[in-house]
């Protein structure tokens, strides 16, 4: 068995010191939570509005999904888009997708504003599609996105699939055609069983040392209007009409607003006084699955990259598929490698299950992964793949696949900004700033990030 060993967390500064709560405090806002959606929220919060903003944080900064995950910036969606209109309709699926897409834009600001130099890198991602049904899904999305003036992600499918006769005349446009060997080597795989190759912009940057950089910008820039508290876990929340009360252990904290940018996994009690429940309403809109990643270094050889692998078996756009990073990364040595990073296997956490990021990491995980690795993309039986990082994290799924930003119907002190939904790093950016926009009294248009009144 190995450990749970991140390769984000391992870049991390080991010697900051976190900062605990040791008395009782009054705020404006108070964020549960420091994530990339925490800090998110913090920063846009701070630098749109004046008010005053603490992070309660039950462990450590960036420790929660943010420090175990892929950390591919991606503007898709857990679910097609097709589907997503057909939940939603035509005009709040397309303001949703490009609100998206324009997060990369929040993300420069704040790379630019906190003077971030992490890598960060951009490039032209795809996704290989193993077979016809998964070809004329994304035709479809395209032809939505198409009719949205959305963005057309670019496809090209092999000259000789069977079924080129068989695709509908309304998707003309939306691809072009090759030979198969141009999509395995834009996929880089060394199998033949890719058909097509979708292709759009993409990055990659480690979501954890992002957050850290956040801090020390916000830690410096308002000393008196932020602060953040580690190793501090809230197990109370106490809504009244227009303030909200934490239990965190020893201390109270008493705040006009509350954000919780939990994930969804959190081990609270909300109590909503004199109003309807929330807090079973909350429970239900959430359950949990654990993605499991390894990751290898070569030579920096290679420009960095991000692929997604449907193989045959894909049958549901939430299927799971596996997806392959590549990016500089620095390993302490002074030595710049690339950092080979897989993810694809997952497994549900049952109802009420607690997870924890102590658990170890089951070897069938590591062989599952080796195994696709070693079929698609480093094919030589005789080389030896030392996994040096082994990492699992949690990712909080809500009913529909898409995360839930803005205020709790029955009660708008609480707001919400949580449900990772395995692609989470640009949709907890754009929360941050979605929450800084209701926080400052901006009259919303209405949204599929909206909290369902059931
Ligand atoms: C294996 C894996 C791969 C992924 N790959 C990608 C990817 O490639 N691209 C992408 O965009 N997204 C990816 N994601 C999703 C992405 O990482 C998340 O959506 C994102 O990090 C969520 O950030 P967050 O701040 O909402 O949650 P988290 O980072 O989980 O932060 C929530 C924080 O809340 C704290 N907290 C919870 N309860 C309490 C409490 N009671 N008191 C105090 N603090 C509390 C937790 O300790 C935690 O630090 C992946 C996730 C996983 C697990």
């Amino acid at each position: 068995m190995k450990t749970n060993h991140s390769p984000w967390l391992h870049q991390l500064k080991k010697d900051r010191v976190s900062e605990i709560l040791r008395s009782d405090i009054q705020t404006e806002v108070v964020i549960i939570g420091a994530g990339i959606a925490g800090m998110a929220t913090a920063f846009f919060t701070l630098k749109n509005t004046d008010k005053k903003v603490v992070i309660l944080e039950r462990y450590k900064l960036a420790h929660g999904a943010t420090g175990h995950n892929a950390g591919q910036v991606t503007s898709y969606f857990e679910r097609g888009f097709t589907s997503i209109v057909e939940e939603f309709g035509l005009a709040l699926a397309s303001s949703a997708q490009k609100a998206i897409e324009d997060t990369w834009l929040l993300l420069d600001e704040i790379y630019t504003d906190i003077k971030s130099d992490i890598p960060f890198s951009r490039f032209i991602g795809h996704a290989g599609l193993s077979n016809k049904e998964q070809v004329l899904q994304h035709l479809k999305n395209n032809s939505l996105r198409r009719t949205a003036k959305l963005n057309i992600e670019s496809m090209i499918i092999s000259d000789t699939a069977d079924f080129l006769d068989t695709i509908p005349n309304e998707y003309d446009g939306l691809y072009t055609l090759a030979p198969k060997e141009e999509i395995q080597s834009i996929l880089e795989a060394k199998t033949t069983e890719f058909i097509a190759v979708l292709s759009y912009q993409k990055g990659c940057i480690n979501s954890a040392l992002f957050c850290q950089e956040i801090l020390f910008y916000l830690e410096k820039k308002y000393p008196d209007r932020f602060s953040l508290y580690e190793l501090t876990p809230i197990s109370k929340i106490l809504l009244r009409k227009n303030e909200v009360l934490l239990d965190a252990g020893h201390h109270t904290v008493a705040a006009e607003k509350i954000v919780l940018c939990t994930n969804g996994f959190e081990g609270f009690t909300i109590i909503n006084d004199g109003g309807l429940e929330v807090n079973t309403r909350f429970h239900h809109m959430l359950s949990g699955t654990i993605g499991y990643m390894s990751g290898y270094l070569e030579a920096a050889n290679k420009s960095p990259t991000a692929i997604s692998y449907l193989l045959n078996a894909h049958k549901q756009p939430t299927d799971p598929y596996f997806y392959l990073t590549r990016r500089h990364y620095d390993y302490g040595d002074n030595v710049q490698y690339n950092l080979i990073s897989v993810g694809g296997p997952d497994s549900a956490l049952e109802n009420h299950a607690r997870y924890s990021h102590e658990h170890e990491y089951s070897d069938e995980m590591t062989k599952e992964i080796d195994r696709f690795v070693r079929h698609i993309y480093d094919i030589d039986p005789k080389k030896n793949i030392e996994y040096i990082f082994t990492w699992h994290g949690l990712m909080g799924y809500t009913k529909n696949k898409i995360r839930l930003i803005g205020p709790e119907p029955k009660n708008s002190v609480l707001l919400y900004n949580l449900g990772c939904n395995g692609i989470g790093i640009l949709p907890s950016v754009y929360g941050g700033k979605r929450i800084s926009e209701f926080l400052s009294g901006k009259k919303m248009e209405k949204s599929i990030f909206d909290i369902p009144v059931l």
